[in-house]
């Protein structure tokens, strides 16, 4: 193989190296938008599961089981989304915690999460 030849195949190795990386940034991209439609479409799935569970059971005010604890009410902003909503009705919209039940308390990663979405 001559010089010039390699050096050749090494730009076009190069150039293609370049295009791939490319591609690879935009599929990153892509999965990075599923994820956070899937959790949010996850989130939402177990919040109406839970409203339904809710609606389906008789309601018995004396069961001290039926009264979970008074759910804090934050102010998140102007921007009520499903997700605010969501976490108001006490449970995390977090990637740490999400789906779980904020047992009455804040969580500064919800929160966090929160004021980026209505940013
Ligand atoms: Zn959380």
């Amino acid at each position: 193989m001559k010089e010039g030849n390699f050096l050749d195949r090494v730009m076009e190795f190069e150039q293609q190296l370049e295009s791939m990386h490319e591609q690879f940034r935009e599929l990153i991209g892509f999965v990075a938008k599923m994820t956070e439609e899937n959790h949010s479409l996850q989130l939402e799935n177990h919040h109406l599961r839970a409203r339904l569970e809710e609606l389906n059971e008789p309601k018995q005010s004396s069961d001290p089981k039926r009264n979970p604890e008074k759910v804090k009410k934050v102010d998140i902003g102007e921007g009520v989304d499903n997700l605010a909503r969501i976490y108001n009705e006490g449970y995390h919209v977090c990637n740490v915690h999400y789906g779980s039940s904020r047992k009455g308390e804040d969580c500064l990663f919800c929160l966090s999460f929160l004021s980026k979405q209505n940013a």
